[in-house]
């Protein structure tokens, strides 16, 4: 019964600072009309924000095309941020108006992939996203903005805005290494599989633009231009997010489901809440190495790599190691964390199930992060053909 009353008193615990933390803003995913799977992204989008800590989300669905959108009337003032997964018949006067008010009084937006095509006849939005495509948006509502080298150009000549050729993988490049979304990240990474929007263009005022993609020859369009990825913009008091990347198929797929694309869209919903970001950088971050991809948009805890390190054999992907290297790196300056880990680590090497592979990379990490506490299972594994000569091999490193 003791037990039973304590872990009742964790939880209530646990409830109460959970209620306590300040930082929970209630947030308005705005979708329903879509040339893409609303139904698909909506959810996922909800999913990665209410994973940070930071964000209750509540997702709204306005009436289908063509319905009686006089009965869509979200009250904005509710919240801390609007999410805008959203490309389809106009709002209501009231509604076009409460939402500027919403974002003059400092309230914080997200545009998210085919939300820079919406309302390309409404002045207020387009300034609100700073770049848009398609809905026949033209030289009229803004100039092509690009990178050509390290040059951004504002190019007016005339010409449709929005494109995309076929579906790939390419490299982000961050623009504004300092800005707190990008603070911490790497320079370039690549991105998971998904369209890569081009030819936009707008007004582009208050804009900074964060990252671009160079939109090389691939069939269905390549612009051979350095074009916007991500984008900041001001409008009033409020803050604008816009990630024009993360293209969701019924199933999510690579582009949403891909780290930075996550990663982003949640220091930027934070940043456009609050100016700042405060989010640490994950460990998952992918690099130019290699796409990232959270299958199920959850980061992989350092125990989860560590069990899914366990039936590592070398012809599967590095992911998982690559995440215990960088968590071990991120904890390399706190003993009490090396400890836990070494401990975790050490049961993972007793375990029969776990890949003769596996141990090999287990016992090369612990060569380095290893106390007396692994000496005795590391010394036991001398006995073993198959890990003797990385057993002595750790031995020898940890006896120095
Ligand atoms: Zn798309």
């Amino acid at each position: 019964m003791k037990t039973k009353y304590l872990f009742y008193f964790i939880f209530v615990l646990g409830l109460l600072t959970s209620c306590n933390k300040e930082t929970t803003w209630p947030a308005l995913i705005i979708t329903g009309q879509n040339s893409h799977n609303w139904q698909a992204s909506s959810p996922i989008l909800k999913q990665v924000l209410d994973n940070t800590g930071m964000f209750a989300c509540e997702i709204v669905t306005t009436p289908e095309k063509g319905g009686d959108m006089s009965t869509f009337s979200p009250d904005f003032s509710k919240y801390r941020l609007v999410v805008i997964d959203y490309s389809g018949d106009s709002w209501s006067e009231t509604v076009r108006n409460s939402f500027v008010e919403y974002v003059n009084n400092g309230g914080g937006v997200v545009i998210y992939h085919a939300g820079c095509s919406a309302f390309p006849e409404w002045k207020e939005y387009n300034e609100m996203i700073g770049l848009g495509g398609w809905g026949g948006r033209n030289e009229k509502d803004g100039p092509y903005m690009y990178y050509q080298r390290n040059n951004l150009v504002a190019d007016t000549s005339a010409g449709p805005a929005g494109s995309h050729g076929e579906s790939r993988e390419f490299v982000v490049r961050s623009r504004k290494p300092d800005h707190p979304v990008m603070k911490g990240l790497p320079n370039r990474w690549l991105h998971g599989q998904d369209e890569l929007y081009s030819q936009l263009r707008g007004p582009a005022k208050n804009m900074e633009i964060l990252a671009s993609a160079f939109a090389d020859t691939v069939p269905g369009g390549g612009t051979m231009r350095d074009e916007p990825m991500l984008m900041t913009i001001t409008y009033g008091k409020g803050r604008i997010f816009s990630t024009v990347m993360g293209h969701a198929n019924e199933q999510g797929g690579p582009a949403i489901q891909c780290t930075g694309f996550i990663v982003t869209l949640q220091r930027g919903a934070e940043w456009a809440v609050t100016g700042d970001v405060t989010q640490p950088v994950p460990f998952d971050f992918p690099s130019i190495a290699g796409v990232v991809l959270r299958i199920d948009y959850k980061e992989l805890t350092p125990e989860e790599a560590l069990s899914n390190l366990g039936s590592y054999d070398v012809s599967k992907s590095t992911k998982s190691l690559t995440c215990l290297q960088h968590y071990i790196r991120t904890i390399a300056n706190n003993p009490d964390e090396l400890l836990k880990m070494e401990k975790k680590m050490n049961t993972a090497l007793a375990r029969s199930e776990t890949t003769v592979e596996a141990k090999k990379l287990i016992l090369r990490e612990l060569s380095w992060i290893g106390t007396e506490y692994s000496l005795k299972s590391i010394n036991d594994l001398t006995a073993d053909e198959d890990l003797k000569d990385e057993a002595l091999f750790a031995l020898e490193r940890l006896s120095r």
